[in-house]
């Protein structure tokens, strides 16, 4: 998994919501943090990442 902004290396990390708890995945170099809602979000609103 490399990160989408400086494509530096990701790691997963364990995230809890209010009622649930999911995995991300946080950038060790920017400290970005990714996870699929996300992931999904930014597929469905665009189609062409530019970051
Ligand atoms: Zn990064």
């Amino acid at each position: 998994m490399r990160c989408p902004r400086c494509q530096g290396r990701m790691f997963a990390e364990k995230y809890y919501d209010f009622v649930r708890s999911f995995d991300a995945w946080k950038c060790s170099c920017c400290g970005d943090v990714v996870d699929s809602t996300i992931l999904q979000n930014r597929a469905r609103s665009s189609s062409s990442f530019l970051g």
